[in-house]
């Protein structure tokens, strides 16, 4: 099978931990030993990743260097956070077929640009926090000289809001099928890719706005045709009720089961959201399967008997 695998937060850095090379670096291995146990078991993988907490370092450090070098913009941020986080994957990936003695499987990170359109309506509103938390006085400040707009996150301290934009195709995408045909794994679309729009004289422009992983993962998948979605993070499965006495695990439903639990309102916006969103979408559009699982039991996931599977029909 060719299974496109999307990452989530903890398989990078754990809630909690401070973000540093090592501990990263661990948690990639750790990641990646569920990815070889993939290719081991003689599926195709293809890889993408969240880039929240990278990004959001990347972002402060720009803000506190800026009287030494210039601080860079969003997109460029973006195709940094790709490189570093790719970078370990490919070592990671490389290191881990070598000991197995699996052999091909290459490991090949691409930096990705993602299209949204310029008049998709996330752009009037802002939605997605990111970078260092301001004073309100610092904060109002800095709108007014540069137009963003800031708010005050959750009594946490003020950040500014980008707009999250719905994915539509992958830039890179004939470039990920012939390193696929060529049998590299492929990691691609980190972060949900470097958002950019494409310009009336076809010329494309990066833009401040970051996109959701699982929803530029679904268009990854559609684009490579991977015969299963599979997204991986911190709960075994979906569940309805979430956090309630009523909570009830989901374990294998079809995709108008699930449309009529995702209109009652079952999945939180900005986390299991649009992962079942961009599991629908996947199905809907023809894919086979999609799953939603935790991290430690990907290859379970991937035969059927572990996380939230959702089936055609
Ligand atoms: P990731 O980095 O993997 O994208 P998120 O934090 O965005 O992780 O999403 C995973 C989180 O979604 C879980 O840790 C869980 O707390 C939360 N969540 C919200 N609603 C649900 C639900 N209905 N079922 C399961 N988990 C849910
Ligand atoms: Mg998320």
């Amino acid at each position: 099978m060719r299974v496109l695998v999307a990452l989530g937060g903890n398989a990078i850095l754990q809630r909690g931990q401070k973000g540093n090379a090592s501990e990263q670096r661990e948690n990639v291995q750790k990641t990646v030993t569920q990815i070889v146990r993939m290719i081991h078991a003689g599926h195709e993988v293809v890889v993408t990743h969240g880039n929240g907490p990278q990004v959001g370092a990347i972002l402060i450090q720009n803000e506190l260097g800026s009287a030494s070098v210039p601080a860079m913009p969003m997109d460029i941020c973006g195709a940094e956070s790709q490189g570093l986080i790719g970078y370990m994957f490919c070592q990671s990936i490389q290191n881990t077929l070598l000991a197995d003695g699996i052999e091909g499987h290459a490991p090949a990170c691409l930096v990705t640009r993602v299209e949204v359109d310029p008049a998709d309506p996330a752009f009037a509103h802002p939605t997605k926090p990111v970078g260092p938390f301001y004073t309100e006085e610092a904060a109002k400040k800095r709108s007014a000289e540069t137009g963003e707009t800031w708010i005050d996150d959750a009594g946490r301290g003020w950040r500014r809001v980008v707009p999250s934009p719905d994915p539509k195709t992958i830039v890179e995408a004939d470039v990920i099928n012939t390193l696929l045909e060529k049998g590299f794994t492929v990691v691609a679309s980190g972060g949900g890719g470097i958002p950019v729009i494409r310009k009336e004289d076809g010329t494309w422009e990066g833009v401040e706005a970051v996109i959701d992983k699982d929803l530029a993962g679904e268009r990854l998948a559609a684009s490579v045709k991977a015969d299963l979605l599979m997204i991986l993070t911190d709960v075994p499965r979906v569940a309805i009720n979430y956090n309630t006495p009523q909570q009830k695990w989901l374990e294998k439903l079809t995709l108008s089961e699930m449309e009529v639990l995702e209109k009652e309102g079952h999945f939180k916006a900005g986390s299991m959201g649009p992962k079942v969103k961009a599991a629908l979408r996947f199905v809907r559009n023809g894919g086979q399967r999609a799953v939603i699982a935790s991290l430690d039991e990907a290859l379970e996931a991937l035969e059927g008997t572990k996380g939230t599977q959702i089936l055609k029909g």
